[in-house]
């Protein structure tokens, strides 16, 4: 039986996808390459290019493979953007999810593994961040990935569909083989963001921001390894089928380091001057967030590789050394 990753061309769900295959699993992946990038997925991964809120297209899938489980990334995710276009949001993420537990409610589909955020917290309640902390989001792509963590609440009720919530917190770094890595248009990631201007390709980073509630004055945030990330998900699909009942847990690495950090740590590894300047700060950003991730570490047995943001930098600096236009797909 396979794995359906919807979303399995973008960032994070591409990673997903390798680390499937090389778990020896069969893969299917559903992408509307509306962001993401047919050359990220896995050659011996079967492809599926359409639409989740297409009906049609899910229903096609389902009848053809013999699916599982459904690991589910495919939304827009750039918090900015969904200030200035909601329904966007709402249509695609929170509107993907209700046809998506539709067709997997009509053909007995069980597991979800799902990408939720920290963004679902809004400004927090404690540092670090509890998963019984309130929910309460202040952006449209929080509250979409809000409504999708209730929609899948009340589908387990009601259908027995069972789903984990894995709250992501700040995910960077690249695959360590160099193959594939992050390349979005436009980019806004702050560790992308500050490779690109290693390789010249900005003339500098403007740090959003130095007068917030942290030691140096830039945001503090909790980076994990988009690998650790994929084998947290890994997890969750063996917790879903050994246990037969839904969770949420947040996937970070629950040290925080500054933008300025980021910054230092990078120009150590990429050996680049790295030029910046502070700018003025961004819309809805928090002076720090740092997840606790001790309950992702005992109940799913969660062990991440990556505990040095060095590391982390050296696997995003592989791949964007290595691949200066990106995926060299768009127009
Ligand atoms: N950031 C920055 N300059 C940039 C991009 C991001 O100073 O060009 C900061 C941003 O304000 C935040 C941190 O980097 O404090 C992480 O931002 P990112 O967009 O990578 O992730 P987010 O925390 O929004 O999920």
């Amino acid at each position: 039986m396979a794995i359906l990753v919807c979303g399995g061309a973008g960032y994070i769900g591409s990673h997903m996808v390798k680390r499937l295959v090389e778990n020896g699993e069969d893969v299917v992946v559903a992408d509307n390459l509306s962001t993401g990038h047919k050359k990220a997925i896995d050659p011996q991964a079967k492809f599926y290019q359409g639409d989740i809120r297409d009906r049609a297209f899910l229903d096609r899938i389902f009848l053809n493979e013999d699916i599982k489980a459904v690991v589910h990334f495919a939304a827009f995710s750039i918090v900015p953007e969904s200030m200035s276009e909601p329904l966007k949001y709402f249509d695609n993420n929170t509107g993907g999810m209700i046809t998506l537990l539709e067709a997997m409610r009509d053909f007995g589909i069980k597991y979800i593994v799902f990408s939720s955020t920290a963004a679902t917290y809004g400004i927090p309640e404690h540092m670090p961040i509890k998963e019984t902390d309130s929910q309460k989001p202040i952006n449209p792509y929080g509250l979409s990935k809000l409504m999708m963590e209730h929609m899948m609440a009340w589908a387990d009720k009601a259908y027995g569909i069972k789903f984990v919530a894995l709250r992501y917190f700040n995910v960077a770094g690249a695959a360590p083989d160099g193959t594939i890595g992050e390349d979005h248009g436009p980019e806004t990631h702050l560790v992308p963001i500050i490779m690109q201007v290693a390789q010249g390709k900005r003339p500098e980073l403007s740090i959003f921001g130095d007068d917030y509630n942290t030691p140096d004055g830039t945001n503090v945030r909790d980076y994990v390894h988009v690998m650790d990330l994929a084998d947290a998900h890994i997890l969750a699909l063996k917790y879903l089928e050994d246990n037969n009942q839904s969770n949420a847990f947040n996937l970070g690495s629950s040290t925080g380091f500054s933008n300025k950090q980021m910054l230092e740590a990078a120009r150590e590894v990429t050996g680049k001057e790295i030029p910046a300047k502070i700018a003025a700060r961004r819309p809805g950003d928090p002076d720090s967030l740092i997840a606790a991730s001790d309950k992702a570490r005992s109940v799913l047995g969660w062990k991440p590789q990556y505990d040095d943001v060095h590391d982390i930098i050296a696997t995003a600096w592989k791949w964007h050394s290595t691949h200066p236009k990106g995926y060299d797909d768009r127009n």
